[in-house]
């Protein structure tokens, strides 16, 4: 990976010249910069499946900002649907890991055949690489375009605060977990909401989504992980486990707005100062082809809303006692 601060690159009718280089790079562009932007950093990189990548830094002032709506929707994120929406839909998780597994298994067996070092441990090498790569374009892609279209249709989105890194540490369900991408769901949903001037409601993770009943309130002692469906036993009210848990998604969200939220100084840690990458297609990958990525600039720390967290108050008004006091009951 190399850094190049304005000084080792020049930029010259949109092509970008390095330091000591007389011809400008071939860049494939991924996006056409706005007008008048002139990039104040540029990394260039090359990946472990042999894709040189350029990665332009600017600040881009442009307004994003959308026609406000009124929707608003609870975000349920699942491993057999990938997110199930308080508004009836569910969209199913693609699973590329799991169609690309084989051939990824395939080709890593083959490598561990060869001699290290070798002519064919490179070509083999080589060949789990860019199926890694094909594998993480694809999941990348495919979240893209699920959050733009949740942000481009609702005013408001109630998510759960997920701790993505705990829920790996499940070895049965952490492949499922990685390939969902959870984290960089929530991750995109947020720059996204800023940036296109939507709400992004994070409610607390230990909120009894699952379990509750979305008619009536009452929550079920258990709901083991292989149940999709259920009756209510209070009011008979039959449930499918992701929808129903979407809708107390947003409940609790609205719950969260109307008693007045506090905001948690969390999340700071995990997020990355990278931004927002755009990746070029990730079809036809040549060796040498130089892919463009452009970066916006922001600061992220600065821009991005923090997560909220439901307020005793909120607790209380969707009829529980709030956790702490849960806490102390059971002592
Ligand atoms: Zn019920």
């Amino acid at each position: 990976m190399l850094n190049l601060r304005s000084s080792a690159f020049t930029w010259k009718n949109g092509q970008v010249y390095l330091a000591k280089c007389a011809e400008a790079l071939p860049i494939r562009w991924s996006r056409q910069l706005p007008p008048g932007c002139v990039p104040s950093t540029i990394t260039v990189k090359l990946d472990p499946s042999g894709r040189w990548s350029v990665c332009l830094r600017f600040n881009d002032n442009r307004d994003f900002q959308l026609k406000p709506l009124k929707k608003r929707v609870g975000v349920d994120v699942g491993i057999s649907s990938l997110i199930a929406t308080s508004d009836g839909t569910k969209v199913n998780n693609p699973k590329y890991f799991n169609k690309l597994y084989k051939k990824l298994r395939l080709s890593q067996k083959s490598l561990s055949r060869k001699t290290k070092g070798s002519n064919n441990y490179q070509k083999a090498r080589l060949k789990v690489a860019r199926i890694h790569a094909k594998i993480k374009d694809s999941r990348l892609d495919y979240t893209h375009k699920l959050t733009t279209q949740l942000i481009r249709e609702n005013q408001t989105i109630v998510v759960e605060d997920l701790a993505v890194k705990n829920m790996v540490k499940n070895h049965k369900l952490a492949r499922a977990i990685s390939d969902a991408n959870w984290g960089e769901l929530v991750r995109q949903l947020e720059y996204k909401a800023e940036w296109y001037g939507r709400e992004l409601i994070k409610i607390d993770r230990y909120f009894p989504s699952s379990k509750r009943c979305s008619e009536c309130g009452y929550v079920v002692d258990k709901l083991p992980l292989d149940i999709r469906e259920w009756d209510c036993p209070e009011c008979a009210a039959h449930h499918d486990r992701d929808l129903n848990a979407s809708i107390n998604i947003l409940a609790a969200g609205l719950a969260v707005s109307v008693c007045g939220a506090t905001v948690r100084p969390e999340g700071s840690k995990s997020r990355r100062a990278g931004a927002m990458k755009q990746k070029a297609p990730s079809s036809d990958v040549k060796e040498s082809r130089a892919v463009t990525q452009v970066q916006r600039r922001e600061d992220v720390k600065q821009r991005t809303p923090r997560g909220r967290v439901v307020t005793s108050a909120a607790w209380r008004h969707l009829g529980f006692a709030p956790p702490d006091e849960q806490l102390s009951l059971k002592l």
